[in-house]
């Protein structure tokens, strides 16, 4: 009896009823087992619902957490913690001021105490990796008799998607700026041309050969978007066609594209690919890339220099197998800060030179989207002054068996 009384609902009275027990203890210690095993349940089912409440709420992807009326940290999950750098069990019983260190959140939290109204809006943290973008949902709490004991938060990182839609935003702006460009000039000409111009042969030659240089531009321009867009839409549908095939020829057919270019420069374009090497690949799309970061070091070369154009298998530390595509220059090379942004669309290092070397600033980003096409990824390095390698890496023969 006196266990029961303490919470241990483990032992039965029944066993120890002797024969001296009357009925009427007999049938009070079966009255009270029976107690005991329901109590026993009960608990039992309400730790079990306890531990799943606990393990939905920590490993929710939502940061949460729960504010009283005087502003003191109920609770919050382990994804506020990260967020918040706190340490989930110390915060609760603290000051929401000495947990939260933002104003735009503390207000809200305020405001929606003050209101008892649901609050939707955005919060911004900077951490080490820069800003991050939060989703808030503050709404009132209210406890089982409807008593309001405080604020719930539900935050969502939206950084992701910002950042997209920057990248979309910022994509349109430079698409037009890129168009705009071009053909303000010709308008200008054709207009210079159509007020006398004309009658200048001399001037009218060389106006129109801008006017013919621009339209390539133009031209080259939108080829490029064409061809991104066409990537970018077959690799989202897996329906680029990808057959294994020798690295030495994609890497050949790529050279021979682009010794004319070489030849200008008197370049030498040299190969280095072991005879057997294979990989699964799209022939066209991956000589297209080549292509391009051969096109680029003849670009940004010196007269006379040399490009490498290498592939190799390499071992990763995880055993799976990776052929390594590069191409090599010697030329003017490109700053460290430059290198982060180096694949996005338009991004260009040196805008005047691109632009009177003709380039379009989509190069690498075809580039890019080319290697992920083939379940791969580009990157680079480079040091100002000595030259750039562009890797290409894609996944080796073992690596989808
Ligand atoms: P672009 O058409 O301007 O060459 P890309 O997307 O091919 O555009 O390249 C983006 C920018 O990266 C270039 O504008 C240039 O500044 C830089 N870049 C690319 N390749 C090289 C290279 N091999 N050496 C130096 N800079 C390079």
């Amino acid at each position: 009896m006196s266990r029961f009384s303490q919470g241990d609902f483990s032992q039965r009275m029944s066993l120890y009823k002797g024969k001296a027990a009357s009925l009427e203890v007999a049938a009070l210690a079966d009255a009270m087992d029976r107690m005991a095993e329901q109590l026993n349940e009960r608990i039992r089912t309400i730790v079990r619902q306890h531990n799943e409440l606990k393990a939905v709420f920590s490993s929710m992807s939502e940061a949460v957490l729960a504010v009283d009326t005087d502003e003191r940290v109920i609770k919050l999950n382990k994804a506020a913690a990260v967020i918040f750098t706190v340490n989930e069990k110390e915060a609760p019983g603290r000051l929401l001021q000495e947990v939260v260190r933002n104003i735009d959140l503390q207000g809200q939290i305020k405001q929606v105490l003050a209101n008892q109204e649901p609050l939707q809006d955005e919060i911004i943290l900077q951490d080490a990796e820069g800003e991050r973008f939060l989703q808030t949902n503050c709404v009132p709490l209210h406890d089982d008799s409807d008593r309001n004991i405080g604020v719930l938060v539900v935050m969502n990182d939206v950084t992701r998607l910002r950042r997209l839609e920057n990248v979309r935003r910022d994509f349109v702006a430079n698409v037009s700026h890129e168009l705009k460009t071009p053909i303000t000039s010709i308008k200008g000409y054709v207009e210079t041309l159509m007020d006398g111009a004309i009658d200048n042969r001399d001037d009218a030659v060389r106006f129109l050969k801008i006017v013919t240089k621009q339209t390539n531009q133009l031209y080259a321009i939108i080829e490029d978007l064409l061809s991104l867009s066409r990537i970018e839409k077959q690799s989202e549908h897996k329906e680029v066609d990808l057959t294994v095939g020798e690295l030495r020829k994609v890497l050949e057919e790529a050279a021979l594209t682009c010794q004319m270019k070489a030849a200008e420069k008197k370049i030498r374009i040299s190969l280095q690919c072991p005879e057997n090497l294979r990989a699964k690949m799209n022939f066209t799309l991956l000589e297209q890339a080549i292509v391009n970061l051969v096109v680029n070091a003849i670009k940004y070369s010196e007269d006379g220099s040399e490009v490498i154009v290498k592939a190799e298998e390499k071992v990763e530390k995880d055993g799976a197998k990776r052929v390594i595509i590069s191409v090599q220059d010697f030329g003017i090379g490109i700053a460290k800060k430059h290198l982060p942004r180096l694949f996005e669309r338009f991004y260009r290092s040196d805008k005047a030179r691109s632009r009177k070397l003709g380039g379009t600033g989509l190069g690498l980003s075809i580039v890019k989207h080319i290697a992920q096409a083939h379940g791969g990824d580009a990157s680079v390095q480079s040091q100002e002054g000595e030259g750039s390698t562009f890797f290409i890496s894609l996944p080796g023969q073992n690596a989808d068996a």
